[in-house]
């Protein structure tokens, strides 16, 4: 298992850190390659409780490198307040486990504002986004209208092409949307106070991973959201504005000629959805409250209640098939204890025919799940850590997720503890 990856497969909110925090000690380098502060992580560890956004889950572990790659969209302030709030709770975070990308482009707060202000514009056609400037950003790198955080590194010139760039972002701040321009001076004050902050972080990490690399270091890599949620492969224009598939890896980490040996999916036990978009699996009312309470699915970022419904197989499938997932990792299995009978999506029905195959983003919405029953197994299963101690019908559940979706499932996850897991 030299280098892996470790991503979502379906909206999101799988459970991708505890994970990444439970496997770290097999790695020598942690690496967030895409995505900024809109998604989070939730790790518990003997620390105590986080919601990681920016810093890699790797940050915990000692002697492990935690990189932010190229492919992250770095908002220095949001970084530094997730960074002193780790560091609060006695985590050593210094140049050496923590490496920025010089490569790495800088959300500034117009990113921000300009989300918010689009979305109002959208009004009941608003994407559902965080708020936190991530889709204004990546059109920014795209046009190649951005800041490198190498760039902190010279003012003078920082200043002359911050003014080129804010000239340009004016245009569209006063004229679309009729709000006022930034004014220089602002940007560069709030880049001297929170990219002073992280500028001791910033280095080459291109050259780190190939020297790391030679050396035989192991790689981890670390994605945000899922699969549906990929720029490219998921549910347009419901996805976010980075690609989420692990394919992606070696470019948003700054290491592109690594190969991937092993891609570790993880996959919630059932399903959860934040923000809008078609949701084909989705419950509402006392039954979709019921599990929301369960499993306590509300946003890390947003305290938002997340949208809940039984695991859905057509839309699972997909998400391994894309992420080439070589293992999967089922989490929040206890979740489903409290169930009579547990709900499982098969197929869809589409124009009044079966299907397994995930539609085209605009045909989903004609989609209907097709649902069968397995039993339930009713007992409490969280103190479980070893597969033939589990109760047989939930062990029928893991098999028949495997069977249906095509990969085998190495973790079992019945609990949000670093230990609650059963290997297979
Ligand atoms: P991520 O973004 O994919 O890392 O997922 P989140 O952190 O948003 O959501 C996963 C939530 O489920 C977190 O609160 C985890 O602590 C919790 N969690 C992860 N695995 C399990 C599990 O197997 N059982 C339970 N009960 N909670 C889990």
């Amino acid at each position: 298992m030299s280098n892996c990856a470790i991503v979502g497969i379906n909206w999101g909110d799988e459970g991708k850190g505890r994970m990444v925090d439970l496997v770290t000690q097999d790695y020598d380098v942690v690496i967030r390659y895409q995505g900024g502060s809109n998604a989070g992580h939730t790790v518990v560890n003997e620390y105590g409780k986080f919601g990681l956004h920016l810093l890699p889950s790797g940050i915990f572990r000692k002697g492990v490198v935690n990189i932010l790659g190229n492919g992250v969209a770095l908002d220095c302030e949001a970084l530094w307040q997730e960074m002193e709030n780790v560091m609060q709770a006695g985590v050593a975070i210094t140049p050496e486990n923590l490496k920025i990308s010089e490569r790495t482009p800088l959300l500034l707060p117009y990113h921000r504002d300009l989300d918010a202000l689009e979305e109002a514009r959208l009004k009941d056609k608003a994407y559902g986004s965080t708020k936190r400037g991530i889709a204004p950003f990546y059109s920014d790198k795209y046009q190649k209208k951005v800041l490198l955080a190498g760039e902190l590194f010279h003012p003078e010139k920082l200043k002359e092409h911050l003014a080129t760039i804010l000239q340009w972002k004016n245009l569209t701040v006063a004229n679309v949307y009729g709000a006022k321009p930034y004014a220089l001076e602002d940007m560069l004050a709030w880049l001297e106070e929170f990219g002073g902050k992280i500028k001791p972080f910033i280095c080459n990490t291109v050259t780190y991973l190939r020297d790391a690399q030679a050396a035989g270091k192991r790689f981890l890599f670390e994605a945000q959201l899922g699969a549906l949620r990929d720029l490219d492969f998921g549910i347009v224009p419901y996805t976010t504005s980075s690609n989420a598939v692990a394919a992606y890896a070696p470019v948003g980490a700054g290491c592109p000629s690594v190969r991937l040996d092993t891609v570790i999916g993880v996959v919630k036990a059932y399903s959860t959805c934040v923000g809008e978009g078609p949701f084909t699996c989705e419950w509402f009312g006392e039954e979709a409250e019921q599990l929301r309470q369960a499993g306590g699915e509300y946003g890390v970022s947003t305290g938002r209640p997340r949208r809940v419904g039984p695991i859905d197989l057509v839309a699972t499938r997909y998400g391994v098939e894309v992420q080439g997932a070589t293992t999967l990792a089922l989490t929040k299995l206890d979740i489903l204890s409290y169930m009579e009978k547990i709900p499982v999506c098969t197929h869809y029905r589409l124009d009044g025919q079966l299907t397994d195959e995930f539609p085209f983003p605009s045909a989903l919405d004609d989609a209907e799940p097709v649902v069968e029953y397995l039993d339930g197994w009713k007992t409490d299963i969280s103190g479980v850590r070893r597969w033939e101690d589990l109760p047989k019908a939930a062990q029928d559940y893991v098999l028949y997720i495997e069977k249906a979706v095509g990969c085998p499932i190495g973790y079992v996850s019945v609990g949000p503890e670093r230990d609650a897991i059963i290997l297979r």
